[in-house]
């Protein structure tokens, strides 16, 4: 990944105003001088997440997160630090020169050029499907009016047709001066072996899939007919699309998400289609797969609850269950609905009518009931192993929750379930929390691994607060000194930065520390750093002098264990030697 100059980083964050920033994903209020809202990384009811103007930086209470404007886009958008910053710089209107872009970086340029030639192929496919008086056209909408699809809803999706024909949409595009590389690199065309290009998308129905705002980012393409090889087939991932990032319909949904504070998530185009032509109006697609993490976190953005409505095969409901954890860690609240079995959403509205799918709706399942349902599906709850099975499964489910009262109250309902003794249930969380390894999930709030003493904190916030106290304390301590890894990577940059010049902001270490904890870490000793530091003077010297009491502690102990060492090896020379060591020590 190539590396973008600091003076550009610097600039782009002294455009990027967090307040203005953040703004675009959450409700602010102001609170004094700060501002407060709900934090977006964790579910909360009452707002914990902060925001302070002056300093730049945002920290949760609730759940840890923290950082500049950079590590807010890099947890809101999931992306690295160089993406981040591209991120930011393209909002605020900063060209990165090209020489820092990189090839695995796709220019803002190309991006913006597929989005152009999709919207056009959107455009293509669309006229074609209205206007077109081909047999093989008048099939696909007759195919379309025969699922009730009318022409309201082709226009409101702006559903399309793609000629059989190998070099359709490659003509109008060259018309409009596009090369074949690019249309390679939106994946419209596929090469051919002996050179040249065709069509991916030929004699289809096309889906576009738009982004949420609106922009045509993919296309899904249907075959009229099972002989035609794959029933869907979809773009490869481009500059512009990632599998997993976008939901299918939440462009024209998002709104009403938001003011009905639930969503439903279904698993197709016509899944979503339907339902929402009928008056659902709140809901989108995950087109096939589990919910991914970006998806969930894209939800979000709207509501927390989500109510899961996929297939009931068992690949449908194996998607459902891989799904659940994630939401839970996610901090979601999520439900399950279930149709009649071979029913999707479109073919039960059909035949049983919006009323009959909204009821569905309403005695959507708990997520226990139903992981604990589709558990006793696979196995026996009347046999030893069966109970065991679903115990096991139940706790990797009920453990996630943040609450300790949903887990107690959840793992009550389990002992109950599987007539078993409360304690039992308890004991074997317990056995499944130490003995397995814990699940590979991106915490939102990554931790330090050895908690820095609170005497270290204080230093820092000071140093933070005032750069003298860091180039005062510079005599005085090392960054050894410090108990943890993090910590003293931070006190050796805050060294190194003092020495190089005596005024840096704190956003300009901010983004020499890209990790989550490390954001975190100094976001939150800077949000409430005012409330802590009264009397500084008297802090500084009480801080450096317990710093030196552990160096001491420590140097002793390290003496101590050598000497024991040398006793045991019947060394009197070298316990001699340190017994001497050792008073000097006490001494000083
Ligand atoms: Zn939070």
């Amino acid at each position: 990944m190539g590396l973008i100059a600091e003076d550009i980083i610097r600039g782009i964050i002294d455009r990027s105003d967090i307040i203005s920033v953040i703004g675009r994903y959450a409700a602010l209020k102001k609170y004094g001088s700060n501002f407060k809202a709900l934090c977006p990384f964790h579910h909360e009811k009452t707002p914990s997440f902060v925001i302070n103007p002056d300093k730049q930086i945002f920290h949760c209470f609730g759940c840890g997160a923290g950082g500049n404007v950079v590590g807010f886009i890099m947890r809101q958008e999931r992306l690295e630090f160089p993406q981040a910053v591209r991120f930011l710089a393209e909002q605020a209107g900063i060209d990165i020169p090209e020489d820092q872009q990189t090839s695995s970086s796709p220019s803002k340029q190309l991006r913006e050029e597929i989005c152009k030639i999709n919207e056009w192929a959107s455009q293509f496919f669309h006229e074609i499907l209205l206007t077109n008086r081909e047999e093989t056209v008048k099939a696909a909408r007759d195919y379309l009016k025969g699922r009730s699809v009318d022409l309201e809803i082709v226009r409101k999706f702006r559903l399309g047709y793609a000629p059989d024909e190998w070099e359709a949409l490659i003509g109008v595009l060259k018309h409009k001066g596009i090369s074949l590389e690019v249309m390679h690199q939106a994946g419209l065309v596929i090469p051919r072996e002996k050179g040249g290009y065709y069509d991916r998308f030929r004699g289809r129905i096309i889906f576009p899939i738009f982004d949420i705002n609106n922009r045509p980012v993919a296309f899904g393409a249907r075959a009229l007919s099972t002989s035609e090889g794959a029933k869907y087939i979809n773009s490869p991932e481009t500059p512009v699309y990632t599998k997993g990032r976008h939901l299918f319909g939440l462009n024209l949904t998002k709104t009403s998400v938001g003011e009905l504070d639930h969503i439903v998530i279904v698993e197709g185009y016509m899944d979503m289609i339907m339902p929402f032509v009928h008056g659902v109006k709140n809901i989108a697609a995950s087109l096939g797969t589990a919910l991914t993490v970006d998806q969930i976190r894209l939800i979000r953005r709207y509501s927390s609850n989500v109510i899961m409505l996929f297939d009931t095969d068992p690949a449908g409901q194996a998607a459902i269950i891989r799904s659940l954890d994630l939401l839970i860690d996610e901090g979601m609240n999520v439900k399950v609905v279930t149709l009649v079995q071979d029913q999707d959403p479109d073919s039960f509205i059909r035949s049983f009518g919006l009323d009959a799918f909204n009821e569905r709706l309403k005695r959507a399942q708990t997520l226990f009931d139903y992981k604990f349902n589709w558990l006793c599906g696979q196995f026996d709850p009347k046999s030893i192993d069966g109970k065991t099975k679903i115990c096991q499964e139940m706790l990797t489910t009920i453990v996630r929750f943040k609450s300790e009262v949903t887990k107690f109250e959840l793992m009550r309902l389990l002992a109950k379930q599987l007539n078993v003794p409360e304690e039992i249930i308890t004991k074997q969380a317990q056995n499944q929390n130490s003995s397995k390894p814990k699940p590979v999930i991106k915490q939102t709030a990554a931790k330090v691994s050895e908690a820095p003493k609170s005497y270290e904190e204080l230093l820092i916030t000071l140093f933070l607060e005032d750069h003298n106290w860091a180039q005062k304390a510079r005599e005085l301590i090392s960054p050894i000194d410090f108990t943890e890894g993090l910590v003293r990577d931070i006190v050796q940059k805050i060294w190194q930065m003092t020495q190089e010049n005596l005024e840096w902001e704190t956003s300009r270490l901010l983004s020499q520390f890209p990790q989550e904890a490390a954001q975190s870490f100094i976001a939150k000793l800077l949000t409430d750093a005012n409330a802590r530091i009264k009397e500084p003077q008297r802090l500084f010297h009480d801080c450096i002098g317990r710093i030196h009491k552990e160096r001491l502690k420590i140097q002793k102990k390290e003496l101590m264990d050598k000497i024991k060492e040398a006793e045991n090896c019947g060394d009197a020379v070298t316990v001699e030697e340190l017994r001497a060591k050792f008073q000097e020590l006490i001494k000083t």
